[in-house]
């Protein structure tokens, strides 16, 4: 059996279904998994097993056998852990095959096959009775089907089929609540993720002002949670409006209703401000008397100094439809509404009890002005980035004449607009919607509708373009240097470009650069022994599926949420000059890169930097390294390409004897992929 995946192609830009072995998603789906992550959160785990033991104790001393439901059972762990303290029988259901699979290995390594039994089934089609996979309802249930939005995994419809059809009344829970809290802030920064500000050009007649069309005004947005490391947001970033109030919570030892609902909760802020962004996290209860938490509260509100990394858990910014002013101690009404997969919010200035009641709609929120369909949030972030945009406006600036015709190629971009006010003569691009009629362009501004290999001249009008400019920015771009489509692009329309063509940007880099991750090494570094627990067969899984392809590749993470220090000096390894074609040859380059200082060599990073003039230059990924112990500053809108070493290396990094990391990278131009090794 074969598998097909939709993956854009770097070359073309388009949407492609490539056939992959019948193994292939899965493999995608262990290797790039949270499993390591959650086998490395000690504190969660330390809880569960202390939950779990309480949990087997208070059925033991009523004097009944334990009985175990566990849901999602995924390395078999929290049923190891239930049989250890005592359980009687544990159900251990598992979804997902391979792991399912490796639960059956990892529970028989570890001497509980008599105790647990493995169902590879989702929860809902598992059968109680004598012929049935459990010969009769549980009375204690454990879970971990949570994700940063408590529910977003499908916790509550599982646990209402769970009450419903495989425990027994009155069982015991681990965990036994969880609770959903949140707090009301401004934050120009987080605002900026879903809204865009009006963009400021000087030019010579003036200042022209480019504005969002009305519908964005008050657009709820979409409805994916937007889940960030919010300890990496300094308190400079935001400014709190209200205390940390429950929203809402779940009794998971009760029958738990999944079905859409809203919870409101009254507020009164501390600060006048603009309320936009509604922070929220939750935390767990394992036992009845909440003795024992797991909580994902923030840096500024948790009281602990043992601190947790964890990535499989963060925290949520919700943003409200529309920013509305609050006046400290003005009383206002937070709604949180809900359905089975997902929460939203809301904000009411308190008028009278009857119109807030009916102001209550539980539909979820539908993006009415496009822009949120088009623009995700860090790209919104970095259309808001005003720094950014002067370095556009200045290397237009010095390349548009009065008598320019300009091509944009670049997805949802602004610079037709910039380029428009600039002076050009002509200005055509790809694509953008309702942005020109808002700003009453429709007609200056020409859209082109046919793909850069198929422009004809009739669509520019016999006219041949003088300025080529692009970010370049492509919404199906994963990993830095996807966004080259630009130079493919720039190939494809060569014979519509005059002899001395203007390119913005003339070229781009790749750099790159050795770190040591504070934490986020954690996601791919082997577990071995969890708890006590051997899962060392997990650990060979995400290794095998790891190596499943023949090239190890690079992995996109936002690294502004993953602190860690730079080991080297970043160092530019290729360079792509847009003034010429795509070459036929592949790029390659080998080299070294010292080791500079002292510290545990997890990865490379890799970014592109985009060349718009002599003199102005954008990184995707390295602002600066903002100390001597070398700790990095990244793009805040960008991800960045994380190649994980698979062994780490110690360095000393004495001076004089400082070791270093050798590689080779190739740019394949037939496919616009990346391949590297190294050696340490
Ligand atoms: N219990 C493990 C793994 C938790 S990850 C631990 O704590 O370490 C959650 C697992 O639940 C995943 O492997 C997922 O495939 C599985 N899962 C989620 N919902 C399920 C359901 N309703 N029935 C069966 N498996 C489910």
């Amino acid at each position: 059996m074969k598998t097909f995946c939709g993956r854009a192609n770097p070359t073309t830009g388009a949407m492609e279904w490539l056939e992959e072995d019948e193994n292939y998603d899965y493999h995608q789906e262990i290797a790039r998994s949270r499993y390591a992550d959650m086998l490395h959160d000690k504190d969660r785990n330390v809880k569960y097993y202390q939950g779990i033991r309480a949990a087997v104790s208070r059925v033991k001393e009523r004097g009944e056998k334990a009985i175990v439901l566990d849901i999602g059972t995924g390395t078999g762990l929290l049923s190891m852990m239930a049989a250890s303290a005592g359980a009687d029988f544990c159900y251990a259901i598992e979804v997902f095959k391979p792991m399912a699979n490796a639960a059956v290995k990892i529970v028989e390594k570890n001497g509980f096959h008599d105790k647990i039994k493995v169902i590879n089934k989702h929860s809902t089609e598992v059968t109680v009775g004598p012929d049935g996979d459990m010969q009769c309802r549980a009375n204690i249930l454990v879970t971990e089907l949570f994700d940063t939005e408590l529910i977003g995994e499908g916790a509550l419809p599982t646990y209402e089929h769970a009450h419903k059809y495989l425990v027994q009344e009155g069982c015991e829970a681990v965990p036994h609540r969880a609770t959903v809290y949140v707090q009301l802030v401004e934050s120009k920064r987080m605002w900026s993720w879903n809204k865009l500000f009006p963009v400021h050009v000087e030019v010579d007649d003036g200042e022209k002002i480019i504005v969002s069309p009305s519908e964005m005004e008050n657009c709820p947005g979409v409805p994916s949670v937007c889940d960030i490391q919010l300890n990496q947001m300094p308190s400079s970033d935001f400014s709190i409006l209200s205390d940390v109030v429950t929203m809402f919570s779940v009794d998971f030892s009760k029958p738990v209703r999944s079905a859409s609902t809203y919870y409101k909760v009254q507020l009164e802020p501390v600060k006048s401000g603009k309320a936009q962004i509604v922070l929220s996290w939750w935390d767990i209860d394992m036992d009845p008397s909440g003795m024992i938490n797991c909580t994902m509260a923030p840096y500024w509100v948790k009281s602990t100094s043992a601190f947790q990394w964890r990535d499989h858990w963060m925290q949520c910014v919700y943003f409200l439809p529309n920013e509305e002013p609050v006046l400290q101690g003005e009383k206002v009404y937070l709604t949180a509404c809900r359905d089975e997969y997902s929460v939203w919010y809301k904000l009411q200035k308190a008028r009278g009890e009857e119109e807030n009641k009916a102001d209550v709609h539980v539909e979820s929120p539908v993006c009415r002005c496009q822009a949120h369909l088009l623009w995700n949030r860090p790209r919104f972030g970095e259309l808001n980035d005003e720094n950014r945009t002067r370095q556009y406006i200045t290397s237009l600036m010095k390349v548009l004449k009065t008598d320019s015709v300009c091509l944009c190629i670049s997805d949802g971009s602004l610079l037709p607009l910039l380029a428009h006010y600039l002076g050009a003569k002509q200005t055509v691009c790809y694509f953008f919607f309702q942005f020109f009629k808002a700003n009453h362009l429709e007609d200056k501004i020409k859209i082109i509708e046919a793909r850069p290999e198929s422009l004809t001249s009739s669509h520019l009008e016999d006219k041949k373009i003088s300025v080529l400019v692009g970010e370049p920015f492509f919404t199906t771009s994963l990993l830095p240097w996807h966004n080259l489509y630009f130079w493919y692009a720039r190939t494809a329309v060569t014979s519509h470009l005059t002899s001395n063509v203007t390119v913005l940007p003339r070229s781009a880099s790749l750099h790159m650069m050795i770190v040591e991750f504070q934490d986020l090494w954690r996601i791919r570094s082997p577990c071995g022994t969890c708890e006590g627990f051997d899962v060392q067969t997990m650990d060979d899984m995400i290794k095998n599926s790891l190596n499943f392809r023949e090239s190890k590749e690079a992995e996109p993470h936002p690294l502004w949420e993953y602190p860690c220090k730079s080991l080297s000096d970043p160092q530019e390894v290729l360079t792509f000059d847009f003034r010429k074609t795509v070459p036929q040859h592949c790029l390659s380059t080998e080299g070294s890169i010292n080791l500079l200082r002292k510290g545990k060599s997890h990865g490379a990073v890799l970014w592109m930097e985009y060349h718009l003039a002599a003199d102005i230059s954008i990184s995707t990924g390295l602002m600066q390294i903002s100390n001597e112990k070398g700790n990095c500053e990244w793009n805040p809108h960008c991800k960045q390409a994380v190649y994980f070493f698979s062994s780490v290396i110690e360095s000393e990094a004495v001076s004089g004897l400082s070791s270093a990391v050798t590689y080779a990278i190739n740019f394949n131009t037939k496919t616009g992929e990346i391949a590297m090794d190294f050696k340490l």
